[in-house]
């Protein structure tokens, strides 16, 4: 079993359910902030069309997901829509050493435990403008059957119960003022004095203290 070396940058959490417009934002998130970097995640789920082992997941069948599992691999681990999904200790630590601020994008299951270990991680979650356009999204995608939207509807409902457990909520109503409000809270996690006393040593050296 690896262990996590002490993160010195944010750990990023943001959960949504399926349909919310989460990998669309986060996507947005790291392309005009080059400091932010993604969590890429195992999951014993095929992969969709277009995605790609590595690069939107790391795809494991179940017997070396759970082995992982059982040798202490993970940080987090959770089951979804009968699927494992995990994010790798090791990962996260390349990261962390490399001194940028890590996204993980994980269910409130993933949360729980990251914030569990790391009370200084910042949650965020992402609503949708309501249930019907939830719905509505989730047909528009064109790639799930009916039985599959509704046990996602399920499982949204499900997810959105756990916003109290989150320090942020943001709608994602008008894709534009969402990621506003995502970069907002990234530069005000940043400016956080605790985060700052690493960053400013030399003038806050200079500064007596009271
Ligand atoms: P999807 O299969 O649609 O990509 O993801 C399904 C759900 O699994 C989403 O809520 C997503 O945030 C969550 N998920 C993805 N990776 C991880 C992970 O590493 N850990 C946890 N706990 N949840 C994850």
């Amino acid at each position: 079993m690896s262990a996590l070396i002490e993160p010195s940058g944010l750990l990023l959490i943001v959960s949504a359910p399926s349909g919310a417009g989460k990998t669309s934002l986060v996507k947005a998130l790291l392309e005009c902030d080059p400091d932010l970097v993604l969590s890429i995640s195992c999951t014993t789920r095929p992969p969709r069309f277009s995605e790609q082992d590595g690069v939107h997941y790391h795809f494991l069948d179940r017997a070396t997901f759970e082995k992982e599992l059982a040798q202490g691999a993970f940080l987090e681990y959770a089951e979804v829509f009968g699927q494992l999904y995990g994010t790798r200790i090791e990962d996260v630590n390349r990261t962390l050493a490399s001194g940028r601020d890590l996204v993980l994008e994980i269910d409130w299951q993933g949360a729980r435990q990251i914030r569990a270990r790391f009370p200084e991680a910042i949650s965020i979650f992402i609503l949708p403008p309501s249930l019907e356009e939830l719905e509505r999204r989730l047909r528009n995608r064109g790639t799930d059957s009916p039985e599959v939207i509704a046990r996602r509807m399920d499982q949204a409902r499900a997810e959105l119960a756990h916003w109290p457990e989150y320090d942020y909520l943001v709608v994602n109503d008008r894709f534009e003022s969402a990621l506003a409000a995502l970069q907002a809270i990234v530069i005000a996690a940043r400016h956080r004095t605790a985060r700052q006393r690493q960053y400013l040593q030399a003038l806050l050296g200079e500064i007596a203290a009271p």
